[in-house]
């Protein structure tokens, strides 16, 4: 890796997602084989404790014991089935993405050379790759499917993801906050570890739906069940919230009103698609522009934003371009690079500039010979 001139840690930085997706859901397949697990062997358990002693005490006849033994037997052969069927429909297939990723990851490490067709090779299919993230956080999920499948790497892209983020954020603008607290609840570990309050934002949404329909019973009943036990991070929103029962949507004022406010909707769709990207470590803005960032800054210059000045060459001075770069800072020349107007060649010590007396504009050595 020391030898070849390519930054690799620089390109590693991109790829964490591109990682962590797949192990992500691994870790999911993992939890809920573990879960039946421990639910199956605590009950054979419970099973064998009663069995010896009731022996013990010379209760229960040896065919009693005997149709015990073989319910456990039973319950066990379920419990391998449960597991083997969960392997091959999500592990096997979660594993072997990981392996394909792991796989495109490392052949860039043999590469020695960032100028060769191995990497030109290499950086087509990331771009690919690149290219359906952003049609996927841009909501061109077909486009994205269709790249995928022409440039056969499906296996190297997020669509699933993606599918599911829609899923939900639809559930959400629908006003709907089951599909939601579903994902929170598969979450829940990871969630709290990063101490995000999605879950409570719903909670408390589904709370004023009941208060915005006067449903006072159930409301209280919601409230006690599932926004009490937020009372140590979330006190003042909840007894903020418990005044709802008190003003109808009508009545309401100041922060009541904001509280009933239907836009709420639409943050919560925007904090569901941050704690998804958050899980995920997938950045906020797409893998693209974050990579386009990079070449801009290295181009960009005070002048591009200039109308006499544009350069029909420049990316930057494009419109949309220059769009993208304007979060990023200048370039930083520590030499002027100066070029000859009539030969568009670069001049330096081989091709120097020179003047003309008279006017005192300045051309190449070389334009001297056209
Ligand atoms: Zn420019």
């Amino acid at each position: 890796m020391a030898t070849n001139n390519m930054n690799m840690d620089g390109m590693m930085l991109f790829e964490q997602p591109f990682a962590r997706v797949p192990y992500e859901n691994y870790r999911k397949v993992f939890r809920t084989s573990q879960k039946n697990i421990e639910k199956e062997l605590s009950a054979l358990q419970t099973t064998a404790n009663d069995l010896m002693k009731r022996a013990r005490a010379g209760e229960g006849s040896p065919e009693e014991a005997l149709k015990a033994v073989e319910g456990m037997i039973k319950r066990t052969e379920i419990l391998k089935r449960k597991l083997a069927e969960l392997q091959n429909a999500s592990g096997l297939p979660t594993l072997s993405v990981t392996r394909e990723r792991l796989e495109h990851l490392s052949t860039v490490e043999s590469i020695t050379s960032a100028n060769g067709p191995e990497f030109a090779r290499w950086a087509d299919t990331r771009l690919d790759r690149w290219l359906v993230d952003w049609a996927l956080r841009n909501g061109k999920e077909k486009t994205a499917r269709s790249i995928a499948r022409e440039r056969g790497i499906e296996t190297l892209v997020d669509i699933d993801l993606f599918s599911d983020i829609r899923r939900i954020e639809n559930a959400l603008t629908r006003q709907s906050c089951t599909e939601a607290l579903a994902w929170c609840s598969e979450n829940k570990a990871a969630l709290r570890k990063v101490k995000n309050p999605l879950e409570f934002d719903l909670r408390l949404q589904e709370f004023i739906e009941l208060s915005r329909i006067r449903n006072l019973m159930e409301a209280i009943a919601y409230q006690k069940k599932h926004l009490i036990q937020w009372q140590d991070t979330h006190s003042a929103q909840i007894n903020q919230a418990a005044a709802l029962l008190a003003y109808t949507p009508a009545t309401a004022f100041g922060p009541y009103k904001r509280l009933y406010d239907t836009a709420r909707w639409t943050s919560l769709v925007q904090s569901f698609r941050l704690a998804i990207y958050n899980l995920s470590t997938l950045p906020t803005e797409p893998l693209l522009h974050l990579t386009m960032y990079a070449g801009l800054a290295s181009l960009k210059l005070p002048a591009c934003y200039d109308h006499e000045t544009k350069n029909v060459d420049c990316p930057v001075c494009d419109d949309s371009f220059g769009a993208l770069a304007k979060e990023v800072p200048f370039s930083h020349h520590v030499n002027s690079t100066i070029v000859c107007r009539l030969t568009g060649r670069i001049m330096d010590d081989d091709n120097w500039p020179m003047a003309f007396p008279e006017n005192g504009h300045v051309y190449s050595k070389e334009a001297r010979e056209i």
